[in-house]
């Protein structure tokens, strides 16, 4: 009973957050920086933060992640970190050689209110960008916002790099939000089954789930190349997945380069990924290819043939927004009741969309954005449900509360596999059903008594 003194009585809270369903913008906007080839991310503030941001990441992909840090004292602290930022430039290029270096800022140097463009610009002045390199950055706060929120500023710094030639590649820029390594492979995968040539940014596929080799590369293979992003500008369209984590950069690109954007949800269960292979198809003007329809098939069948095991089985969700709202409408489609939805990252928007989605659900639905973990381990104690899926953090309330769980979104610290296996797509929505179907299934082998105990389906 870790969690045993979360009361059942839910009451208004403005001042505190307990147990919070977010983490801290500079982690989104490192893990961002990381999926641009030969990029190292820096951090303009105190070793500290860095340190704390490297390591979640780290702890989440099980892979290591170098970042660079201002390393603010007490006088950067009280007089700006110019000085630092301008050294660090330096430093870098002449130890690391990186492609491009990705500066995102932490609570103290936005409250000091450093301003980067500024410092960049002056590095570029005094020579300290070498030719051909590059200095992106972005504004993190933590105090606003979270971790989607970093993760969308770094994604809209990238398109800085973005230049419109006024001729069109033929290529489609597709920004996969926060996702994993795995899924953002998936994605690659079907867009090559379709013929289609994408931009996909960033990619931390190859980074961040990479092989053991024995030998450590600083910058591995993995990663959209700054030559890609330059060409984001030229392209045909531009899908963003997710209106959290990828809208602002696409939009952004549109109004700088007049690349038209279309804004999807992030393709986890059936419908989304039938929107996402759907608007793919009309802006390439390509067809589907039996390979897809094939695997389209497969989650189908499976859909149906375990349909009896869903029905009406209530769900308590917390995670990221975009995630979230594929998820739950995936659970409604094979008719679970997504009854208690949490996100820490603010946005009414998130409420109203959840709502129409769980508009058909008998029963009451309650959701929360900038809400936090205790809040939902007390509407669960109002209103049980049958399965958990939350990040790791989750496991306290389902060990308290005795419910499945389902570790999925950021982080998942005590668990592998997500880096390697994709929930996106018609084979992540099998690799989904599969798990939920599991942790059912065995919940019922656990309490059945031996009169219904099946060992077939
Ligand atoms: S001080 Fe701000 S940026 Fe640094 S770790 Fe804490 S919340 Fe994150």
């Amino acid at each position: 009973m870790l969690l045993r003194h979360t009361p059942k009585e839910v009451m208004d809270r403005h001042a505190v957050t307990i147990n919070p369903a977010k983490t801290c913008q500079p982690i989104g906007a490192m893990y961002a920086a990381l999926g641009i080839h030969g990029c190292l991310p820096h951090s303009h503030g105190s070793q500290g933060c860095c340190a704390y941001h490297r390591s979640a990441l780290t702890r989440h992909y099980k892979e290591p992640v170098s970042a660079s840090t201002s390393s603010f004292t007490e006088g950067a602290s009280v007089f700006g970190g110019q000085s630092n930022l301008l050294q660090a430039i330096e430093n870098i290029f002449t130890i690391y050689d990186p492609e491009v270096i990705a500066v995102h800022t932490t609570c103290l140097s936005e409250t000091i209110g450093d301003d980067i463009k500024q410092i960049r610009d002056k590095a570029s002045k005094q020579g300290l960008i070498p030719e051909g390199k590059h200095v992106i950055y972005c504004s993190t706060p933590s105090y606003v916002g979270s971790h989607v929120t970093g993760f969308s500023n770094m994604c809209k710094g990238m398109t800085e790099l973005s230049e419109s030639t006024g001729r069109k590649n033929g290529k489609v820029n597709v920004l996969p939000g926060w996702v994993e390594p795995s899924d953002m492979e998936e994605i690659k995968r079907l867009a090559g089954l379709m013929n289609v040539p994408i931009t996909l940014f960033p990619d931390t596929s190859g980074i961040l789930n990479g092989p053991l080799t024995g030998e450590y590369h600083m910058f591995p293979e993995g990663g959209v190349t700054v030559r890609e992003l330059i060409g984001a500008g030229d392209a045909i369209g531009t899908l963003a997945l997710g209106e959290w984590c990828s809208a602002d950069a696409a939009r952004h690109l549109d109004t700088k380069c007049k690349v038209p954007c279309k804004v999807l949800d992030i393709p986890f269960g059936l419908a989304a990924t039938d929107r996402f292979i759907d608007t793919l198809r009309t802006v390439a003007g390509t067809s589907v290819p039996d390979d897809i329809n094939r695997e389209r098939g497969q989650l189908v069948d499976m859909m149906s043939d375990t349909a009896q095991y869903y029905y009406h089985k209530k769900v308590a969700l917390c995670g990221d927004p975009d995630q979230l709202i594929s998820m739950v409408e995936f659970l409604v489609s094979i008719d679970m009741w997504p009854v208690h939805i949490v996100t820490g990252t603010p946005g009414k928007k998130f409420e109203k969309r959840i709502k129409e989605l769980t508009a058909g659900i008998p029963c009451e639905v309650n959701v929360r954005a900038a809400g936090d973990m205790f809040l939902l381990h007390q509407w669960i104690k109002n209103e049980p449900v049958d399965l958990l899926i939350s990040n790791t953090y989750g496991k306290y309330i389902a060990r308290d509360e005795d419910i499945p769980f389902l570790r999925f979104g950021f982080p998942i610290l005590d668990r592998v596999g997500h880096q390697y296996f994709p929930n996106v797509g018609y084979k992540g929505g099998l690799r989904l059903l599969e798990r939920i179907l599991g942790l059912l299934l065995d919940r019922k082998d656990r309490d059945d008594p031996e009169t219904t105990f099946e060992l077939t389906l």
